[in-house]
């Protein structure tokens, strides 16, 4: 037996046959040609072809995992049409006086080569969208279409890597689970094979294609990480009971979709879901949540190479909405900083990045970023039912100085008849001890309060979040921060407001009886903690008195 350990993009036990996928090698030469209109033509020609089998390919996407994941393909074929792009192969072969595939070749690695450089893991992983691009359009200049295929039978693939279109082209009734050697958390494919509900493991390191041979005997780990390959008895009896009891968790949660979140004794509470960008929404809706309480905004920027324009965050901010069809939906502005730099900000180094200038500090200081993103939002708000909430709040002055700005916004888009909804919820989180210690006077300013647990507990015990050396004495349910939680229920709620959670603890059931009796409305959980808490709900029963009174 050997195993493998990367990084487990979506959980589940697959066991069974492995398949190695080895790409189609496109071997390139360099040849000089004298009639270089007749190449630009070639490139065109392989071109069309390839926005026609990307249209397939989007089509597929679109039925398997749904309008959001399938958009890379959408991108992919904008991205066709570059015009640096375009203008680097044809200058190639007017300069140089070389084959089509040469140019293309040299401008596709050269394109990569600067992603790939990136500071910016997201930017980072684009160079992998520009690589399947050119290598369709070498394809085709050559013989046409190589498509990811596996054997008979159902297997697991192992590939060096997977393109985004390799991965929606693999066959799901044959496809067990996929491992690469190499690719990250963010990329296309691992968001693709997370909505595909594929077992998938990326980045187990280049000995994975030595080791694994055709026929082996492979168990995918998808929880942990691991491949076992040609596992022994042990290994085997272990994980097919593993398998069995995720998949018996899994049938008893599929029977929660549809269920309404209502204790045994009759109370209701709100679960929502967290996401980082318009690429979640698919595992939003599958995981049946009532709505979004915490869109981190944040990676917008992240993922960008320079601010974000105010068009830009409207498409944005306007897809999760209408997406989520009049569902609630919180949009966290800004929290950048800390341990989420962006190099186009210029922000100094700090000594304590935590305690720095992050998140509203940097709004209020640079209002011209915090009103691009506010009136991205208000225009939004045309478009579903929008609440606005702002990160690490401290004071009330800070909240006037938001509150004004908001005016200010507002009455811009209104002289410019620019339609906003009449009703955009404002509310803070709660992610400062400050903050919650204040929040009698915070509740009358605004409509509701978010929990940041992940925040408010590094601030109220003093442990760095970041540092792992630390994490034993970061006792995530120390009273003092329950307290401080149920705190800030009772304020808001006497100010007519609601209050949810939607930090990492929001998750965890062993608090949400404790919740439920503080009178938390909202836990804002990953979509795929969303029926787990259902059921924690669903199984609580609060007429019992003698139970965790806080
Ligand atoms: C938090 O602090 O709990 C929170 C939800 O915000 P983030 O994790 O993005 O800092
Ligand atoms: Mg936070």
């Amino acid at each position: 037996m050997f195993i493998f350990s990367g990084k487990g993009v979506y959980g589940g036990i697959a066991d069974g046959e492995i398949s190695v996928f080895k790409k189609q090698e496109i071997e390139v030469r360099r040849r000089e040609i004298t009639d270089t209109e007749a190449e630009k033509q070639r490139v065109e020609t392989a071109k069309r072809l390839s926005k026609e089998q990307l249209r397939m390919i989007y089509e597929k996407a679109l039925k398997e995992v749904g309008e959001t994941n399938a958009s890379v393909f959408e991108i992919h074929i904008m991205m066709l049409d570059d015009e640096d792009f375009n203008e680097s192969v044809r200058n190639i072969i007017d300069t140089q006086k070389v084959n089509a595939e040469y140019a293309v070749w040299i401008t596709g690695e050269n394109f990569a080569e600067i992603f790939a450089s990136m500071d910016d893991a997201y930017m980072k992983e684009r160079s992998a969208d520009i690589r399947d691009i050119s290598g369709r359009i070498l394809r085709n200049l050559s013989d046409g279409e190589a498509v990811a295929t596996s054997d008979e039978g159902k297997v697991i693939i192992c590939a060096s890597d997977l393109a985004p279109s390799e991965t929606v082209l693999l066959d799901k009734e044959r496809v067990l689970a996929f491992v690469t050697a190499h690719g990250s958390l963010n990329s296309h494919t691992a968001i693709l094979a997370r909505n595909m509900n594929i077992p998938a493991i990326v980045g187990v390191g280049e000995e994975l294609l030595l080791k694994v041979r055709n026929g082996d005997r492979g168990i995918v780990d998808g929880f942990t990480g691991e491949l076992f390959l040609n596992p022994d008895e042990k290994t085997v009896e272990r994980l097919s009971q593993k398998k069995r009891d995720d998949e018996e968790k899994k049938k008893l949660l599929n029977k929660l979709r549809g269920k309404e979140n209502v204790t045994l004794d009759g109370k209701r509470i709100n679960i929502f879901a967290n996401i980082g960008g318009v690429d979640n929404i698919g595992a939003v809706l599958v995981n049946d949540a009532g709505g979004i309480g915490l869109f981190r905004s944040e990676f917008l920027y992240l993922e960008s190479s320079n601010f974000p324009t105010e068009e830009q965050q409207l498409t944005a901010y306007r897809k999760v909405l209408e997406s989520m069809a009049g569902k609630k939906v919180i949009i966290r502005t800004l929290d950048i900083g800390a341990d989420k730099q962006v190099a186009y900000f210029g922000l100094e180094k700090e000594e304590n990045p935590a305690l720095g200038y992050r998140a509203i500090r940097i709004c209020l200081t640079r209002p011209e970023i915090f009103k691009t993103q506010l009136r991205a939002l208000y225009r939004a708000s045309a478009y579903g039912n929008l609440g606005i909430m702002f990160p690490m709040i401290t004071s009330t002055d800070e909240l006037s100085q938001i509150l004004n700005i908001c005016e200010q916004v507002k009455n811009d888009l209104e002289k410019d008849k620019i339609p906003i909804s009449e009703r955009v919820e404002l509310g803070i989180m709660i992610e400062t001890p400050a903050a919650a210690i204040i929040s009698d006077k915070l509740a009358p300013m605004c409509d509701f309060f978010s929990v940041g647990t992940n925040d408010l507990t590094q601030y109220t015990l003093a442990c760095d979040r970041q540092n792992p050396r630390v994490e034993q004495f970061c006792d995530t349910h120390h009273e003092g921060i329950l307290r401080l939680i149920e705190f800030s229920a009772k304020n808001i709620h006497k100010n007519g407001g609601w209050i949810g959670i939607c930090g990492e603890l929001a998750a965890d059931t062993t608090l949400t009886e404790t919740f439920l009796r503080m009178g938390i409305d909202e836990l804002s959980v990953s979509p795929s903690y969303v029926l787990k808490v259902r059921e924690a709900v669903r199984n609580t029963d609060l007429s019992n008195k003698n139970t965790s009174e806080n």
